[in-house]
């Protein structure tokens, strides 16, 4: 794992800062020191508490899991939400990724992962076995590229975890699909007893598929449901959903899309299965927390 150059760097300003705070502490007593190592940055969140963050990037996705041991971000939204990403991120402290999954090499899910990359210290990438010929999926290569990023191929079944939280990648499971959603790297995401299902954009094909795989050993329940392709008709499957049974529904959307997103029919599923359903386009940035128990909205 390559680390950048601007975190040596930065180490060699730590050591140095931490020298004057030690001359300083045996020229001043020892309470100079105080406040004086500034070096590692605070952990994200703390009590145990782990937070999902569900970013308004308009018509696109971006999510943030916030743990003691560190951050996952999950897509990166559109290229012209970018800047508003990176505020985001900015206004909680980002400073390392452990893991960026870039679901698939759609703009709307790429489009800040280059901003991303440069910004932050990205340790490693999850992407799938897909390609683009657009200009955001070669601005994406480049900056892995160019900032010497891990990159890990997303293979089913396989198992990554920050601290206590565990991630299971569910999909994608086969080697080629037609339709580019259907690569969409899923996730899910478990502490204590909370689980969240992260979809990307995946479409029925891949919700089969998980199904076949993964129903009977009940990795498909959760109590939080990223819905999948921004609340389209194309996912959210009636027996995909009655396998997952989430108590909230969480659809990030732009306001006025053009695709008519969420669609009234996936709604209708939602609400006829109880879900408590929140939009980014309604409410801006979704979070919720927990502590290990049911997970909260903030
Ligand atoms: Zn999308």
């Amino acid at each position: 794992m390559a680390k950048r150059r601007k975190n040596k760097t930065g180490k060699g300003i730590g050591i140095v800062i931490g020298l004057l705070a030690l001359i300083a502490a045996l020229y001043f007593g020892k309470d100079a020191i105080i406040g004086a190592f500034t070096d590692k940055p605070a952990a994200p969140v703390s009590g145990g508490e782990v937070q999902f963050h569900f970013i308004d990037v308009g018509q696109g996705d971006a999510a943030l899991i916030r743990t003691e041991a560190g951050d996952i971000l999950i897509d990166a939204g559109t290229n012209s939400s970018e800047d508003e990403l990176k505020a985001y991120l900015n206004s909680l402290g980002v400073t390392d990724i452990e893991y960026a999954i870039f679901t698939h090499p759609h703009e709307d899910h790429i489009g800040g992962a280059d901003m991303v990359l440069n910004t932050y210290n990205v340790k490693r990438v999850i992407l799938p076995n897909a390609t683009a010929t657009s200009k955001t999926f070669e601005r994406m290569m480049d900056a892995i590229e160019a900032e010497k990023c891990e990159v890990i191929e997303a293979k089913p079944d396989e198992i990554f975890t920050v601290g206590e939280l565990t991630c299971t990648i569910l999909a994608p499971i086969s080697k080629s699909y037609s339709e580019t959603n259907n690569y969409s790297v899923v996730i899910r995401a478990e502490y204590g007893e909370t689980s969240v299902l992260f979809t990307g954009d995946a479409e029925v094909d891949s919700e089969e598929e998980m199904l076949a795989r993964y129903r009977l050993k009940g990795m498909l329940d959760c109590d939080l449901l990223k819905s999948g392709h921004h609340g389209s008709n194309t996912s959210s499957s009636q027996e995909f959903l009655n396998a997952v049974t989430p108590t909230f529904a969480v659809i990030s959307v732009g306001e006025g899309n053009t695709y008519d997103h969420p669609k009234q029919e996936t709604l209708a599923k939602y609400e006829a299965m109880g879900m408590t359903i929140y939009r980014t386009d309604k409410e801006g940035s979704i979070v919720f927390t927990t502590t290990g128990g049911e997970p909260v909205k903030k």
